[in-house]
This record gives structure tokens, C-alpha cells and sequence, in this order.
């Protein structure tokens, strides 16, 4: 029941190797912890797996397909949606039209002829507002819906990310940092929605530097070092290994 299968990954920036072939597999329903140190690679697994940069070497296999250097904008399509470790959203716009801006095939981007649609643009239109609204009620911005997003906090703003992920209904969840500057009640709730999601039978992976929240949230922890597993397993077992600790004294 493996949904994401990644094997031998393997990335160079200038000389640096991000990824050194690196193998992992989530399961179905899984959520999966990444860590490892600064500069660990976690990011760039990341960015090959969604279409963001290509790998120079290695396959990934998504719901039995070869997705391999495939576009973000397929991969969305097909259920695999990431978020930033810095956000995306666009300050000029206010809470609520960024998180329906996030929906796909927005009118005037079809390439569909509409005819070919069963629904109307109004109906599709409705749907899209309903399901913005719903989201921003979900993660407790309704009283910042009309703010521009440049008012936001750094927490507020994570929430507003997850909401407009949300939008393009993943079947896989990549989240990067998705409590890095955001404070403890704010990092709670953010844990709370991952696990929930989870619980409806999303299939999640989430780097994160915050250990302690990490650790309590995930099934199953994988350690990254220098583009390479070091180690994985449930998280009792990976905190107490010697090599992880190792790891993470050289910080
Ligand atoms: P992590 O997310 O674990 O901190 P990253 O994946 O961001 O690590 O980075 C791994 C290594 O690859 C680092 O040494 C980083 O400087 C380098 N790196 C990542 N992305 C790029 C890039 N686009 N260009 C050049 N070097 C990069
Ligand atoms: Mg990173």
C-alpha cells in the first residue's frame, strides 16, 4: 500500500550533494515525520518529489506512476500538493481571495473547452467560495478573511498556506516547517488540523525542526544526514538512537 516511493534520489548543487541516492517509502495514510540537521537535504527532497527542481539521478513514484521531474501543476492535479518552508501567499491580496485564488482551473485558465464541463462556470464558482469559506472558518481566520495577507503574523500566515493547499484537496501533503516562527497555542492548532486531516485519511510527511511537536504528531520519524537516511522508525526509538544524537550535537 505504498503511495510515495522514492529511489535512489540523487542531486548536485555545484559540487554539493543534497540528495546522495536517497530510497524511502510512505505508505497510505502514513504520517511521516523528516528531520536531520541544517543542510541535511530535506528541502531538496522536497523540491524533487514535487516538480519544484529535477533530480540528476533516481525515480518517483506516486500512486504507481512514475512522476519523476513532472510539473507542480501535475502533480497538484494528481493529489500530491506541497507547502513552503517560506509562504507563498500574495500580500496584495486579501485572506479570502488568496485562499480561492489556491483552487484549480480557475475561470479563465481552462484550457477545457467549456462546453465539455457538465456544471456551470457560476456552479464551479459557488463551489469554489463555499469550500474558501469553509477552510477559513476550519482554521479560524474568518475575523481576518477582508485583512491583506501582509497584516498576517507568521503563524496566521502558515494557517492561511495550509488553508489554500487545502483547496486543491491533496491525497499526499507535503509540509515544510509548518511551525517554524509560529508560537505555541498557534503551533497547537496547526498540529491539531495535521492530525485530523490524517485521521480522514490524508497521507501526510512533515519536515520540522520543532522536535518535540513533531515527535508527539507523527506515526514514524525519518532522519536525514548530508543527502543520505540515516535513520527511520518510530520516533521513541529514532530520538534515543546514538546517531541521531550524534547528528544533531554537531549543530
Ligand atoms: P535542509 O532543508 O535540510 O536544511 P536543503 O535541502 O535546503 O537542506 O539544502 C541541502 C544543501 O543543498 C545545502 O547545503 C544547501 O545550501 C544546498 N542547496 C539547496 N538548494 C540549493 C539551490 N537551489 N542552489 C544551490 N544550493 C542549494
Ligand atoms: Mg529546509
Amino acid at each position: 500500500m505504498t503511495l510515495l516511493g522514492v529511489e535512489g534520489l540523487s542531486k548536485e548543487f555545484g559540487g554539493l550533494r543534497a540528495l546522495n541516492e536517497l530510497s524511502i517509502s510512505v505508505e497510505r495514510k502514513e504520517l511521516v515525520g523528516v528531520m536531520g540537521p541544517n543542510g541535511a537535504g530535506k528541502s531538496t527532497f522536497f523540491n524533487c518529489i514535487s516538480g519544484v527542481v529535477s533530480p540528476d539521478d533516481g525515480r518517483v513514484i506516486f500512486d504507481d506512476k512514475d512522476i519523476t521531474g513532472n510539473s507542480p501543476e501535475t502533480l497538484a492535479q494528481a493529489g500530491l500538493v506541497r507547502t513552503f518552508q517560506h509562504t507563498r501567499e500574495l500580500e496584495t491580496m486579501t485572506v479570502r481571495d488568496n485562499v480561492r485564488l489556491a483552487a484549480p482551473g480557475q475561470p479563465g485558465e481552462r484550457t477545457i473547452p467549456a462546453l465539455l464541463h457538465t456544471e456551470s462556470m457560476q456552479e464551479q464558482e459557488q463551489k469554489v467560495r463555499r469550500r474558501a469559506d469553509e477552510l477559513i472558518e476550519a482554521f479560524e481566520l474568518d475575523h481576518l478573511a477582508d485583512e491583506y495577507s501582509s497584516n498576517l503574523s507568521g503563524g496566521q500566515r502558515k494557517l492561511l498556506e495550509m488553508a489554500r493547499v487545502l483547496m486543491l484537496d491533496p491525497e499526499l501533503l507535503l509540509l515544510d516547517e509548518p511551525f517554524a516562527g509560529v508560537n505555541p497555542t498557534l503551533t497547537q492548532e496547526i498540529a491539531d488540523h495535521i492530525r485530523d486531516l490524517n485521521d480522514e485519511g490524508m497521507t501526510i510527511v512533515i519536515i520540522e525542526h520543532e522536535l518535540e511537536t513533531l515527535t508527539e504528531l507523527v506515526d514514524r520519524l525519518i532522519v536525514l544526514e548530508q543527502g543520505r537516511l540515516l535513520v527511520e522508525g518510530v520516533p521513541e526509538e529514532v530520538l534515543s538512537d546514538e546517531r541521531v544524537i550524534e547528528a544533531y550535537l554537531g549543530e
